[in-house]
């Protein structure tokens, strides 16, 4: 490791990465190449990091639930993430875990989601009035995951944009950045739902959701309403700002929220405390999360699978970006590492 970090050090002052997009792919991206002491360069054409995807997201770190629909590979990759995001944005990441309940009539989703993760336990009433007191006497059983984790996506890529810039990343933003390539060593397509149709293999999945503002209730970590046609989560915000989401629907339309959306996101909060009802909606929003056929977030390598001028891509991340960013990024890293080893002769890291 020390050799390879050595042989690295002499590329580093010629060696220059280009990461096309700045969410949460890229920045995590650009932190762990920057750590390798490559200089890096961050493009995207948006003004500001943060703003596609990315910046729809519920930001829950919650490998166990996921694994609910998720493969195996998810909660291991998945559990390294808090502690990476904590590492990366001080002070940003809550870890009071995830709970999630159903209504009485919807016990057997309850049995069902327990059955198919782990990381959890049952609690009752009580548990729940303790944990969350807004929801007391309102469900009988749930399941607390209580090593779960979540952060703000917003506030998290905007510290983590300040902290690439003090590291010395330069920044192209609104900018396509065509022609970078020439001056770059090595480029990674980060670019989310833009690389539809670029990077092979992915599609769209579309996601709406919500903020609500209420003073009524006020909660404190996630909390996932279980329902077999709308399963919905709320995230608390603070200042009595919640992100209700979010809908799954094929589709690379990143449009405007649906009417029959609103319904089912506003009647499933209202599910879960009708004080979501007199809550104002104060923005409704729709991110495309990008997939691969099986749902697995990965970093590809091969160059016929690329855009042309394109060395790597991390790509796919669908409903997992803040929490495989940290893994696929530190990949991503090595692999960019190798490469530029390579290329350099170096071929034994
Ligand atoms: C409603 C919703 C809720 C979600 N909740 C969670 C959650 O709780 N936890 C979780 O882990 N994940 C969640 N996700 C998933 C997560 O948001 C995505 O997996 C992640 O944001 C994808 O990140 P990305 O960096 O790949 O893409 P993006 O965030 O879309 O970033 C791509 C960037 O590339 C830029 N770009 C595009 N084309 C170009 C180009 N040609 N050149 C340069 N730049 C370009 C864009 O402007 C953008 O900034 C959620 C997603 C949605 C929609």
């Amino acid at each position: 490791m020390r050799q390879t970090h050595s042989r690295l050090s002499r590329l580093s002052g010629s060696s220059t990465v280009l990461v096309r997009g700045a969410g949460v792919a890229g920045l995590a991206a650009a932190l762990e190449l920057s750590r390798l002491g490559l200089a890096v360069t961050v493009a995207d054409t948006s003004p500001a990091p943060g703003h596609g995807a990315s910046f729809y997201a519920g930001g829950m770190l919650a490998p166990w639930c996921e694994a609910e629909t998720a493969g195996p590979e998810v909660l291991k990759l998945g559990l390294e993430a808090a502690d990476w995001w904590e590492a990366a944005v001080p002070g940003l990441v809550s870890r009071k875990g995830t709970l999630v309940l159903c209504p009485p009539r919807d016990q057997s989703e309850l049995r069902r989601f327990a059955s198919r993760s782990s990381g959890h336990h049952m609690v009752d009433a009580d548990a729940i009035a303790e944990l969350e007191p807004a929801l007391a006497g309102r469900f009988m059983t749930g399941l607390f995951f209580e090593r779960e984790a979540h952060l703000d996506p917003r506030l998290a890529m905007t510290a983590l944009w300040q902290q690439l810039e003090a590291q010395g990343v330069t920044f192209r933003l609104g900018d396509a950045a065509q022609g970078a390539e020439s001056e770059a060593s090595l480029v990674i397509d980060c670019t989310g739902p833009g690389a539809i149709d670029r990077v092979q293999g992915l599609r769209g999945v579309r996601g709406e959701m919500l903020y609500l503002e209420t003073g009524e209730i006020s909660l404190s970590r996630p909390v996932r309403l279980l329902h077999p046609r709308h399963p919905l989560y709320v995230v608390p915000r603070g200042g009595g700002r919640f992100m209700v989401g979010a809908t799954m629907i094929e589709s690379d339309d990143g449009g405007p929220v649906t009417a029959r959306s609103v319904m089912e996101l506003t009647n499933t909060a209202y599910a879960l405390h009708p004080a979501f009802g007199e809550a104002r909606i104060v923005e409704l929003g729709a991110g495309v999360r990008p997939a691969f056929d099986d749902n697995m977030p990965r970093v590809v390598a091969e160059r016929e699978h690329l855009p042309p001028g394109t060395d790597l891509a991390v790509a796919g991340m669908y409903r997992h970006g803040f929490l495989l960013a940290p893994a696929l990024a530190r990949q991503a890293a090595d692999m960019a590492a190798r490469r530029l080893m390579e290329n350099k002769g170096d071929a034994n890291p």
